[in-house]
């Protein structure tokens, strides 16, 4: 199966109810707000958090994770704002995409990236199932847990580096297949952790 492309970077206007920013310098905090809008397993968002912070660790920063309705009530300095569209449940049925789009997508107003994002759950899930085989289905909520935390990951890499570009490998490429997304290991490249800690010290 062809890698598909993870992410596109959408243009909109910013009328959102609950206001996000990365304020920097990036502290070593950030916290990632989830708003589910269809079906998901605790198992999957468990491992999808773990396998973000996993990922992420590298670079120091501490990921602290809210639910949509607890968010509303507080404020925080740096947040991110990621909607999940579509079941982010595994199932066995596969879907057919006509046209496969992007497994995720970041928000630019004015040509700034922001700090909303959108996953599409049911594509993430479809490409994992795709690579899936044997024994994998028995752990499908944690494989496709995994596959979440790595489009996530992607996504948070371009609101905190303000940038469209990608890593020529790793989890910041451009396109992932459902082997990389489901694989015992997909890092950030050292080229991306670089990026990542040069743009935090820029800012300081
Ligand atoms: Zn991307």
């Amino acid at each position: 199966m062809r890698p598909v492309l993870i992410c596109a970077i959408l243009t909109v206007s910013l009328a959102l109810a609950l206001v996000a920013t990365v304020n920097h310098p990036i502290p070593s905090g950030l916290t990632v707000v989830l708003d589910f809008r269809g079906a998901h397993s605790d198992p999957s968002i468990r491992e999808m958090e773990s396998e973000t912070s996993n990922i992420l660790k590298t670079t120091g920063l501490k990921l602290d994770w809210r639910l949509r309705n607890e968010a509303s009530r507080e404020t925080y300095p740096d947040l991110v704002v990621m909607t999940f569209k579509g079941s982010c449940k595994f199932d066995m049925s596969p879907r057919v995409y006509d046209e496969p789009g992007p497994l995720a997508s970041t928000k630019t107003t004015d040509h700034q990236i922001q700090s909303f994002g959108q996953v599409d759950c049911d594509h993430v899930v479809q490409s994992a199932r795709s690579a899936m085989w044997g024994g994998d289905f028995k752990k499908a909520d944690l494989l496709v847990g995994r596959a979440l935390g790595r489009v996530l990951t992607h996504e948070l890499v371009h609101m905190l580096t303000r940038s469209a570009d990608h890593g020529r490998e790793g989890v910041f490429e451009a396109a992932l297949s459902g082997k990389q997304l489901i694989s015992p290991t997909l890092p950030l490249a050292a080229m991306d952790v670089d990026r990542l800690m040069s743009g935090f010290e820029s800012e300081q």
